[in-house]
């Protein structure tokens, strides 16, 4: 993060603009509706400061910039269309330890002024660190199209009532539950229709009477898809910002779990190496004691939780318990990676059906034991697949694949770190063991596969057949 964030209270703070045209205007009309005491200099003004000048609004600087003009301010806008002026008065600011902003000019602002969407007091501010306004722009008319405007009545309400709503519910998890309430319920529809009166008693009303029963616990199985932010269903979203306690896995992204609830409780159980059945016991139990003591709990997969995922496991266990649950489908890496390579995992002409199998199974057969595993018309999407592609490959070989059927493996697929290793069943045993794959991967095997090369539309893409060596490596590994 290159800028901090802040909210700055200036009312009654003497501030400067520095500017007589229309963007000085704009500048200096949203300090005076922060309260500032705004001085505005420039040596000539437009008509359109009249009302101001002669309402004794702002406090009026005639002629050419003086760096006096600075003293005792505590920020300044330069707003001039002057270049060198502008970046005059920054410097001159910055001596004096007062943070600038030069409209237009991110390189030469201390402070930035966002895009922003007033539903006060809430506020939504919006910036691109001066990289893209008008994208700013964008995501303000959605935020504008997606808020209620009579968030800021509610947000105003439950300021007002804030004591007593403390009052009522010292526990944090049950004042977050009522503010869940205050959110969902009722009172945001009455205050949307100016029943202003009548939304404040369903809130007395509601403090009354709400929270005498300790609320239960419940956990929800999520899906967090395949690690790409924007792969996460609304529903997930949802359930995410709404957790007390989040226990994920170690394939969840950073960047999905940024987008919990700040103060949620994140626990990495991740159990990828080792000690499986002790770990999945634990996880268990921590999801049953946390949900007995009223929390909401998230249980967060990678992918979906029902696709090798244990999930149907964990949905038991809980219903055993008589815990309440619900389960949050996410995009599985098969149908994210898949997309995210160009490969289209059916397809009229080349493949009928998908199979998702997994390389690690619980039991002694082996998954790729089945002669559908023969079939040139399905594809196969193999989960942990790729350490064992030497023995996976001569399997589907011995079962009836064609050397030459084509395959990709997909490393951190949807991540910006994705790479994709594209071959055939003879070809990319060899490149594998000349590159080290990165996890998690998955493998494709299929006619499918052969769309790798023509449709890579992200990260990374590797050819076994064009990659040098691996060409000798990999007939050494066919003969
Ligand atoms: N429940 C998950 C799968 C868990 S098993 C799902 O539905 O996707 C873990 C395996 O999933 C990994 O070994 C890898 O084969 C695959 N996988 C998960 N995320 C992946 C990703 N972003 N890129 C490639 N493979 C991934």
């Amino acid at each position: 993060m290159r800028l901090y964030p802040v909210f700055a209270d200036i009312a009654g703070l003497p501030v400067l603009v520095v500017g007589g045209g229309k963007v000085a205007r704009r500048k200096a009309k949203s300090l005076l509706d922060a309260g500032a005491r705004v001085s505005v200099g420039a040596a000539a003004f437009g008509t359109a400061w009249a009302s101001w000048i002669d309402a004794g609004s702002i406090h009026v600087l005639h002629g050419a910039f003086d760096p006096a003009w600075l003293d005792g301010k505590w920020l300044v806008i330069a707003a001039t269309g002057d270049r060198a002026l502008n970046a005059r008065v920054a410097a001159c600011a910055g001596e004096r330890r007062i943070l600038a902003n030069v409209v237009d000019d991110a390189a030469l602002s201390r402070f930035h002024v966002p895009a922003v969407v007033d539903r006060s007091p809430l506020l939504v501010a919006i910036s691109t660190a001066g990289a893209a306004p008008a994208i700013a722009r964008r995501i303000r008319e959605t935020l504008e199209r997606v808020l209620d405007h009579a968030l800021g009545a509610l947000v105003a309400l439950a300021d007002r009532q804030r004591g007593r709503i403390v009052r009522r519910h010292a526990d944090i998890a049950a004042r977050r539950r009522f503010y869940d309430w205050l959110f969902d319920g009722p009172v945001l529809p009455l205050l949307r229709n100016a029943r202003h009166a009548q939304a404040e008693q369903a809130l007395l009303d509601a403090l009354a009477t709400h929270g005498q029963e300790s609320a239960a616990g419940s956990v929800a199985l999520v899906g967090a898809g395949p690690g790409h932010p924007g792969l996460l269903t609304l529903q997930a979203l949802r359930a995410l910002q709404q957790a007390d306690v989040i226990l994920h896995d170690q394939l969840v992204s950073a960047e999905v779990l940024a987008m919990a609830r700040r103060d949620a409780e994140c626990i990495d159980v991740g159990k990828r190496c080792g000690g499986r059945q002790m770990a999945q016991e634990r996880i268990q139990r921590m999801m049953l004691a946390h949900a007995r003591e009223g929390r909401r709990v998230v249980r967060l997969k990678g992918g979906d939780p029902f696709v090798f995922g244990r999930g149907g496991e964990e949905l038991a266990f809980l219903r055993a318990h008589g815990v309440a649950c619900e389960v949050v489908p996410g995009i599985t890496a098969a149908v994210a990676c898949a997309a995210f390579a160009g490969i289209p995992l059916t397809h009229r002409d080349h493949a009928q059906s998908v199979c998702l199998l997994t390389a690690h199974g619980r039991r002694a057969t082996h998954p790729l034991e089945d002669r559908a595993l023969g079939d040139s018309r399905q594809t196969l999407a193999i989960y942990m697949g790729a350490e064992k592609l030497d023995e996976m490959a001569a399997r589907l070989i011995s079962r009836g694949r064609a050397p030459e059927t084509p395959c990709a493996i997909v490393e951190n697929g949807t991540l910006p770190q994705q790479r994709v290793i594209a071959g055939t069943l003879a070809t990319l045993p060899g490149l594998l063991r000349l590159q080290a794959v990165n996890k998690p991967a998955l493998l494709i095997v299929g006619e499918v596969a052969a769309f790798a090369r023509e449709h890579a539309w992200f990260g990374e893409l590797v050819e076994a057949d064009t990659a040098g060596a691996a060409q000798d490596c990999a007939s050494a590994a066919v003969a």
